[in-house]
């Protein structure tokens, strides 16, 4: 065995650096590096990569290879493996929001999509339980549209800066304020907020929505809430007055217009492809802005071969998984609210049928009527884009 004095070993750490990772790992008093590697998050709920998990996943396998190492397979695949398992025996399913990771999203999301989608999705499906892999808004709404399922969000903290920015409250001064006037709320708000609104809308059918209440009430201008830069998106789209709120989601206000510029420069030829939730700035600049959706739809429709999506990371990561033969360079931001769902709390929701998420029945009626109103609406025949480059900005008021 090699023995150091300390001086001798700090003296060899400095010069030679990285080649002590040898030394370090058997030198006296240290333990071998299976002894210190950590379990990881399966081993530590006794979840093991046997030949049965290996039989029954291996195949999945492929659907991740570009974001999952062949050496971390082993501690994700036995949690797919037991949360199919789960599902099977609690009558669940998973639905996966386009901004979940693609372990998540790929390999256990039963229905997968937008707000929109995953929302006419819980209307519908005949199963007991409900684990919505996204944000609290969205747990809130498959309860409201399913009172009698159960609805699992795997972490409460789950939240939105969207939703976070408008209370019930807030919606009833801005009635008083506006009275005759509609109002449409974005789906990224809370219960209590859309059960104050008139119709909700999603950023796939925002301009249609905003269009149909007008004509409905006999009006020229309409309320949004919450999001901004949303509501203005939509005034550049419509003859119709918005008045907004002045709410923000944190992840895609953090993209300008000259960020697109510099991608431009040091990625030429690259298409820009802008979610509806950016600044003006950002569509001014970028080549394609709608939905979620509509920008999974285009990146496959346009045969466009490098792209960049200004959006959430992992929206990014998931249309890349679907399209193998694009290039996507990724200055994307992260949703720290969409992250805290993993693999590992939907798997311990399911086993302990933890954390429930529940409406209080008066606020429900209301706010069902709100989603309904939108969910009557003849589904738009394509993806609606929204206007990008000159002409993006339109005169807005905010409250
Ligand atoms: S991406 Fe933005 S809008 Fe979506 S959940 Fe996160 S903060 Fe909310």
């Amino acid at each position: 065995m090699l023995k150091l004095s300390k001086m001798a070993f700090y003296a060899l750490l400095v010069l030679e650096g990285p080649k002590m990772a040898r030394v370090i790992e058997f030198g006296p008093g240290c333990d071998s590096p299976a002894a210190r590697r950590k379990p990881t998050g399966a081993e530590r709920r006794g979840l093991a990569y046997d030949a049965e998990v290996k039989a029954a996943t291996d195949h999945l396998y492929p659907k991740v290879k570009d974001f999952v190492t062949p050496m971390e397979w082993p501690a994700i695949a036995p949690f797919v493996f037991h949360i199919n398992r789960l599902k099977k025996q609690r009558d669940a399913v998973v639905l996966a929001h386009n901004y979940m990771t693609p372990d998540v999203f790929a390999l256990v999301g039963d229905f997968r999509g937008d707000s929109l989608q995953l929302a006419r999705e819980a209307a519908v499906t005949d199963a007991k339980v409900i684990v919505q892999a996204g944000v609290h808004f969205m747990a809130e709404t498959s309860k409201i549209l399913s009172p009698d399922k159960t609805v699992l969000i795997p972490d409460m903290r789950a939240g939105c800066s969207l939703a976070a920015s408008i209370t019930g409250a807030d919606v009833r001064l801005i009635r008083k304020k506006y009275p005759g006037l509609p109002i449409v709320t974005y789906v990224n708000t809370t219960a209590d907020v859309k059960a104050e609104c008139d119709i909700t809308c999603t950023s796939s059918n925002a301009t249609q929505v905003v269009e149909h209440v007008a004509a409905k009430w006999g009006v020229d201008r309409v309320i949004m809430v919450p999001d901004e830069f949303l509501a203005r998106n939509v005034a550049a789209n419509t003859d119709i007055k918005i008045i907004a709120w002045k709410g923000h989601c944190e992840v895609h206000e953090k993209f300008t217009g000259e960020d697109v510029r510099q991608i431009r420069e040091a990625h030429p030829g690259t298409i820009v492809l802008a979610h509806p939730e950016c600044p003006p700035d950002v569509l001014e600049e970028a080549d394609f802005a709608g939905s979620t959706s509509a920008l999974s739809n285009h990146v496959k429709e346009s045969g466009a071969r490098k792209v960049v999506l200004l959006t959430e990371c992992s929206m990014s990561d998931n249309v890349a998984a679907d399209n193998p033969g694009v290039e996507f360079v990724k200055p994307c931001n992260l949703c720290p609210h969409m992250k805290r769902i993993s693999l590992e709390n939907i798997y311990d929701a399911l086993l302990e049928m933890k954390h429930e998420v529940t409406v209080p029945e008066g606020i429900r009626i209301r706010a069902k009527a709100a989603i309904n109103a939108m969910l009557d609406l003849p589904k738009p025949k394509v993806f609606p884009k929204f206007k990008v480059g000159a002409g993006v900005y339109a005169p807005v008021e905010i409250i």
